[in-house]
């Protein structure tokens, strides 16, 4: 039978980009099973959601058809990994299977990982993905989305029906997400790294019309692409750091151009408040701890500029000079978005000051530190004491005189407790129920899973019998390590 023709695919990037991209097919799935199909995405995306859990549909979701009009690639890029510089990584495990128009009208690409091993695969690897991380991604990066985070999305997970050698042998699965596309700052280390100044320009070019259309209008259009990069990650990485979340791999191959947020490999949530929280197993020295996340974005962003230099102006000198003063605009930007963001989940009133907000939350956060409060409940259950009710909040802390002495400072300002509720989540992935319904997920059981998606998927909806899902990890959990 012929497959149903609901999706054609462009091969844009493959066409305009020959020189990093590397046609290549995806491994066979030896027995796919569809895990999880995100049917909300697939018809926003103009895709059928019955056909995609057909045999044919699935089989799409994998790699193993390829419609029309494709030209499945692995994608090449650079990266500064941990800081050190490689000028090669590209996709090893992954494909760009094409790009479609969403029914929107906006251009999306359509990517799969976990497909097999490609000629970027380095050493050992295996090209392979396995149900748990694969799933982490689809549950971490639906919440994202469901808080009003910019993100990629998870379409599917299929499991492979292989089995994968890890520190033990665990099934494998393919994940299918979309983004609006899959430019990286890494992208542009690698354009830059090849010394083809005009393969530069053309991806800075790809990358205006795509994602920064308003800079093609501007003087000089490849400073105004960055300075809207980095706008643009002010604002992400504001909004990660009033959620708590931790990226956890913030090397230059895994920030987007676009501003939204990809790679979800050893991501979490943090829970005690504390600058220097890190879950991920692979990040010895902190680097990506939590309270780093600003300066990691800053610093990504210079090697952004770095790459940029050539197209920035003919004489080097001249080049920097514009480069770091359009990097200044970072820590500006994201200064900004940082505190009208917990001026709101602080219900604080439009008037009031900037120094009286700052006043307020330089002593709070030490509060918080020093009682290893739950960040989430924290914010959350402040919307209570808004108007009454402080005994919840009161709760979380050790140090009562403390925490008495600045919700009265607070409670005074006149705190708006709608305003706090609209950017205060209730549901948020939190690791331990991330980690119970990856465990049931990986043995067969996929309803932790679904339960713990239906929770995240409205985050600010306080809703009955979802207690559990707000409540942070028992201490018996202990210390998470995440790994990708
Ligand atoms: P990440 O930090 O997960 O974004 O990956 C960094 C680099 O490692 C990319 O080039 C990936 O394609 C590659 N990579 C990660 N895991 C694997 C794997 N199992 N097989 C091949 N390449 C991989
Ligand atoms: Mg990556
Ligand atoms: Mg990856």
């Amino acid at each position: 039978i012929a497959p149903t023709p609901t999706v054609t695919l462009d091969n844009r990037f493959a066409r305009e980009f020959p020189e990093m991209a590397v046609p290549w097919q995806a491994d066979q799935a030896r027995d796919p099973q569809l895990l999880v199909l995100n049917e909300a995405l697939a018809a926003d995306l103009g895709l059928d959601p019955a056909w995609l859990r057909t045999p044919e549909g699935v089989r799409l979701l994998v790699g193993d058809l390829v419609p029309d009009g494709a030209t499945p690639v692995a994608q090449a890029y650079a990266g500064h990994q941990f800081g050190g510089f490689n000028p090669r990584l590209g996709d090893g495990r992954a494909l760009l299977m094409g790009e479609f128009v969403d029914a929107e009208g906006r251009l999306r690409d359509l990517h799969l990982k976990g497909s097999g091993r490609t000629p970027f695969a380095r050493g050992g690897a295996d090209g392979l993905a396995v149900v748990g991380p694969m799933l982490r991604e689809y549950v971490v990066s639906e919440a994202m989305q469901a808080l009003g985070v910019p993100t990629t999305r998870s379409l599917a997970v299929v499991a492979t029906g292989r089995p994968v050698r890890r520190e033990t042998v665990l099934p494998g699965a393919v994940l299918a997400r979309v983004a609006s596309s899959h430019l990286r700052v890494g992208s542009f280390q690698y354009a830059r790294a090849t010394g083809d100044v005009d393969l530069l320009r053309r991806l800075a070019g790809s990358a205006i019309a795509r994602h920064h259309p308003a800079a093609a209008d501007a003087q000089h259009p490849h400073r105004a692409l960055f300075e809207a990069v980095a706008a643009a990650q002010a604002s992400l990485v504001g909004q990660w750091m009033l959620l708590g979340f931790i990226h956890g791999v913030m090397n230059t191959d895994n920030m987007t151009i676009s501003g939204e947020t990809i790679d979800y490999g050893p991501c979490a949530f943090m829970e005690a408040f504390d600058p220097a929280t890190v879950y991920s197993s692979i990040d010895h020295g902190g680097r990506y701890a939590y309270g780093n996340q600003p300066l990691a974005a800053e610093w990504n962003l210079a090697r952004f500029a770095e790459a940029l230099l050539p197209l920035l102006a003919d004489e080097q000198e001249q080049a920097v000079a514009i480069a770091t003063e359009s990097l200044g605009t970072f820590r500006r930007e994201y200064n900004a978005a940082w505190l009208a963001g917990m001026r709101a989940k602080l219900g604080l009133p439009e008037g009031l000051d900037d120094e009286v907000a700052t006043a307020l939350l330089d002593e709070l956060l030490p509060l918080l530190q020093a009682g290893h409060v739950d960040h989430t409940s924290f914010f959350r259950r402040l919307g209570t004491a808004a108007h009454g009710d402080a005994e919840p909040t009161r709760l979380l802390f050790l140090d009562l005189a403390g925490i008495d002495g600045w919700l009265e400072r607070w409670r005074a300002l006149g705190p708006d407790a709608d305003t706090m509720n609209r950017v205060n989540p209730v549901y948020i992935p939190r690791n331990h129920l991330v980690e119970e319904a990856l465990t049931a997920a990986t043995d067969g059981d996929l309803d932790p899973l679904e339960r713990l998606l239906d929770a995240v998927s409205r985050p600010y909806e306080e809703r009955p019998g979802l207690e559990r899902y707000a409540a942070p990890a028992p201490q018996d959990f202990g210390t998470y390590r995440t790994f990708c």
